[in-house]
């Protein structure tokens, strides 16, 4: 199955991943641990100084201690047509039309979600085993994050399609059908801690609106197994606080 869809990629691949590097200002090589290690992003290159200098930076340490209160966020997702794409950090599914969120009145378009091991962010000092950063854009360029925690348990069945189409090779890309729901992926209740940081690779911009979903959601080890065998580890380590607020909901 996996050497068939090899046989689909095509060179305009290899052309889309120059071009997206490219409109991110930058084709800097980087990596989580090493020389090129999450320590090290800010030296890589000029912009990528505000993963050292920043000082509203993402992921972070959630302690429950420090809460206030935030509104709901409003779900629009829809059923839509997405490729999953093996971008050399991660495993991203780009989506074609998927809907958005509404959260304090402003309106966010889902625009791809990905992955990590262990989580990014820490919930009381504890990671969870993987996280799923939903990516949402408003219309004025502002970036919101839903980020939905999972914990080691039963099978995902809203993971199964998306990582049995896991492409195994840096820079390769899979259709992944025309009916995926970002809703299949969410937790039952939708309360969340809220915080303002920053993107967690990167260029690590700042200006991210963060949403922690605190009812974690299950994934089983067979699924573990198989995002780690791509990406053993790909978390930023926490970063400070600097006195912001996080704020829970409800
Ligand atoms: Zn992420």
């Amino acid at each position: 199955m996996k050497s068939r869809m090899k046989l689909a990629i095509a060179p305009w691949v290899a052309l889309a991943v120059t071009a997206s590097a490219a409109a991110a200002g930058s084709s800097v090589h980087w990596e989580y641990q090493g020389k090129a290690g999450a320590a090290h992003w800010g030296e890589l290159a000029p912009e990528f100084a505000a993963c050292q200098q920043g000082k509203a930076q993402s992921p972070i340490d959630i302690r429950t201690s420090r809460t206030g209160t935030s509104v709901p966020i409003g779900f629009g997702y829809r059923a839509s047509s997405a490729e999953i794409v093996n971008n050399g950090h991660t495993v991203q599914v780009d989506l074609a039309d998927g809907g958005g969120i509404e959260v304090a009145g402003a309106t966010y378009r889902l625009v791809q979600f990905h992955f990590h091991t262990p989580s990014e962010e820490a919930v009381n000092s504890r990671r969870y085993p993987l996280v799923a950063h939903l990516v949402h854009k408003s219309d004025a360029g502002e970036l919101a994050v839903v980020a939905v925690l999972f914990r080691q348990g039963r099978e995902n069945a809203a993971l199964a399609s998306v990582f049995a189409g896991m492409p195994a090779t840096a820079g390769e890309k899979h259709p992944a059908g025309t009916g995926f729901d970002p809703t299949s992926l969410l937790p039952t209740r939708r309360g969340y801690y809220g915080y303002t940081g920053s993107l967690t690779t990167p260029p690590c911009s700042e200006g991210v609106r963060w949403h922690i979903l605190k009812q974690p959601v299950e994934v089983s080890a067979a699924q573990l197994a198989a995002f780690r065998k791509l990406y053993r580890m790909n978390a930023r380590p926490v970063q400070p606080l600097n006195g912001r607020v996080v704020l829970v909901n409800p």
